[in-house]
């Protein structure tokens, strides 16, 4: 069982005073609101195989919230917060207990993407730590051991030392900290540090995910001793789990900042895992100087407008920013207001899972998916190696551009793959797939300041390469592996020295602007993994909380639905509001869709959102049911 101490209220309450934290039968830890509502509701549905968390209600708290994927991280940065952290503070202390407890997501040996608000300018900016490519990377990195050797990587791109990118996100963690932070950076490493030096419990999801991979994980020595029996199995749920390496790779960095992962002896052991050749190993051709030349990058953020309010987005090389706001902008064209949800009364749990959406508007939103995407494609990637066409952001998102392509929409028919605007001579770009190995987190602090960060290591457990208690991502892979397409035409999103990979992560702001020239508020705060389909994940979330009145827990709840620019579109099967028997045929959405000519798969989705809202109280947040996360602040109704 977790102990925990608890997160409590803030400065202006009373001291010492009761919390919001609590922890529930199921070993799951969510906030006080959902405690009344979860023994008779968790205890009684059938136990969904992606452990969907039925019924779960949001958290309220009064002037600060943290959501994460996991409850010892949300502890980690809400006692940050309760001790008068800022939410860059908090950030850096989520991060390093998330790399610990949630390895084969996020940790320090990937990339990241956070907007953040701050309330004493009152503005947003961008950080950009995605990984790069190695100076020597050439275009067929991915695919040939060498321009003049034409076998493949072995064992594969991904397991190989070829899909390991320059860390980014500790360097966008110093820049973050150094801009915003209020507590001393080497105070922040404290939690991770005990937790690594006393072991937590691995989680069934932890488990099950070591399971996936056990294979993999067992060519990596450090990999195998850590997340392996002596048998070669998983280590099961509820094992204690210690990492003195992380520990000590932590104490490093907490003394002499995140310059201590980029110079030194901790880059060099990154090189030289990067570069290992053990087992006939194609090796990374990464050096110390791509470390030591690695720069985070503030950019400006992406702002467009959506009913009145301003979607504030990650910029290329996301493309989960345009990609949302660019379906949001051709929604804007339909009045999707009038088609909220069934099922949304009372406090039933088909309420609190965010009940029935309505089939006429979950098409529209697909289909405006679609047409995003197919931009996003076509588009998309590093934009200090491709710029976006015509006048960048203002061209592809340009109302007037939107509205043509909200006009290929039919209420009777998909579009199966719509094709991308004319936007200008741009090479193409495309990236099927999908990823698994994410995380996001979701800050506000007492001081008005509102951060969402993305956070990856691109596959699960990345490329399986352990160093110094932490894996190395796998992010190259967001590459093109083929410079170019069919006809010969370079893509946008090929391998360059010292480039991005085009990502799909999409950690949003939404603002209210202010009335007689005040300043615009936050008024949302949210994210999610799950590679390219982030950007339905986040649009479905979008939708329902401002267009269908969700609070952020139903919206988060609510069945996952959208399509990237396939034939095909997903109703995400692990919902309990979802028949999946004889393929979806008896589900009332799943038949509303096909009606409508949609190629419709049931299949199990697996985001893993978080969001804050404003709320009367102070805020109300949501984690998703689909994974462990949980929502904690201070208590609200002690105000
Ligand atoms: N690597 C992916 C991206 O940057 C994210 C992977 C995931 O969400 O699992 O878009």
């Amino acid at each position: 069982m977790l102990v925990l101490a608890s997160c409590g209220n803030g400065s202006d309450g009373p001291a010492a005073a009761p919390v919001t934290c609590a922890e529930i039968p199921n070993g799951d830890l969510i906030g006080a609101e959902s405690v009344s509502a979860a023994p008779t509701d968790i205890a009684t549905k059938p136990e969904i195989a992606s452990g969907y968390r039925s019924g779960m209600k949001p958290v309220v708290t009064a002037t600060y919230a943290v959501a994460t994927a996991n409850p010892l991280a949300t502890r980690a940065a809400c006692d940050v917060l309760h001790d008068g952290g800022t939410a860059a503070d908090a950030l850096v202390a989520a991060q390093m207990v998330l790399g610990l407890v949630e390895p084969q997501s996020s940790g320090i040996g990937g990339g990241a993407f956070a907007l953040y608000y701050d309330a004493a300018s009152k503005t947003v900016r961008a950080f950009d730590g995605r990984e790069t490519a190695p100076a020597a990377a050439t275009e067929t990195y991915l695919i040939r051991i060498s321009p003049t050797d034409p076998a493949p990587p072995v064992p594969s791109a991904r397991a190989s030392g070829r899909s390991i990118g320059i860390p980014g996100v500790m360097r966008m963690l110093g820049m973050v900290h150094g801009e915003y932070g209020k507590h001393a950076w080497r105070d922040l490493f404290t939690p991770a540090i005990s937790l690594a030096d006393s072991g937590f419990e691995i989680s069934q999801r932890l488990s099950g995910a070591i399971a996936a991979a056990a294979a993999d994980l067992e060519a990596d020595v450090d990999a195998r001793d850590h997340f392996l029996t002596g048998e070669g199995a998983a280590k099961p749920a509820g094992t204690n789990l210690a990492n003195p390496a992380y520990a000590k790779t932590l104490g490093v960095l907490a003394t002499d900042g995140a310059d201590a992962m980029y110079d030194g002896p901790l880059a060099q052991a990154i090189v030289a895992e990067a570069g290992t050749t053990a087992g006939g190993m194609t090796p990374s051709l990464m050096t110390v100087d791509d470390l030591r030349n690695y720069r985070a990058i503030a950019r400006d953020p992406v702002v467009t407008e959506y009913r009145g309010r301003q979607i504030v987005a990650m910029p290329g090389p996301s493309s989960g920013g345009i990609a949302v706001a660019s379906a949001l902008g051709i929604l804007e064209n339909f009045d999707l207001p009038s088609m909220p949800p069934t099922e949304l009364d009372g406090s039933t749990p088909s309420a609190a899972d965010g009940g029935r959406p309505n089939p006429t508007a979950v098409h529209l939103i697909t289909e405006a998916e679609r047409l995003a995407y197919a931009d996003r494609d076509k588009y998309v990637a590093d934009p200090d190696f491709v710029p976006l066409p015509g006048r960048g952001v203002d061209t592809i998102l340009d109302p007037g551009y939107l509205k043509t392509r909200a006009g290929l929409i039919r209420p009777d028919a998909s579009l199966g793959e719509a094709p991308a605007g004319d936007l200008g001579p741009v090479p193409l770009g495309s990236h099927p797939g999908t990823e698994y190995g994410t995380s996001h987190i979701t800050v506000a602090d007492r001081y008005g300041n509102v951060a969402s960060m993305t956070t990856t290591i691109e596959s699960a457990f990345g490329s399986f390469h352990m160093v110094d208690g932490f894996l190395l991502n796998n992010q190259l892979t967001d590459f093109s592996a083929e410079p170019r397409d069919d006809d010969g035409a370079l893509l946008a999103n090929r391998v360059s020295p010292g480039k991005r990979p085009r990502s799909s992560m999409a950690p949003t702001l939404v603002m209210q602007p202010g009335t007689g020239g005040a300043p615009a508020q936050v008024i949302a705060a949210l994210g999610s993994p799950g590679g390219s389909v982030i950007i339905q994940f986040v649009v479905k979330t979008l939708v329902g909380m401002l267009d269908w009145g969700l609070n952020p827990q139903q919206a988060v709840s609510m069945i996952d639905f959208g399509s990237a620019n396939t034939p095909t579109s997903n109703v995400g099967g692990e919902h309990p509001l979802v028949d999946t028997t004889d393929d979806g045929a008896h589900d009332p959405l799943v038949r509303g869709l096909r009606e409508r000519g949609e190629e419709v798969s049931v299949d199990e989705q697996s985001s893993g959102l978080s969001a804050i809202m404003r709320h009367e109280a102070g805020w109300i947040g949501g984690a998703d049911p689909r994974r462990e996360g949980a929502v904690m602040g201070d208590d609200a109704a002690l105000r």
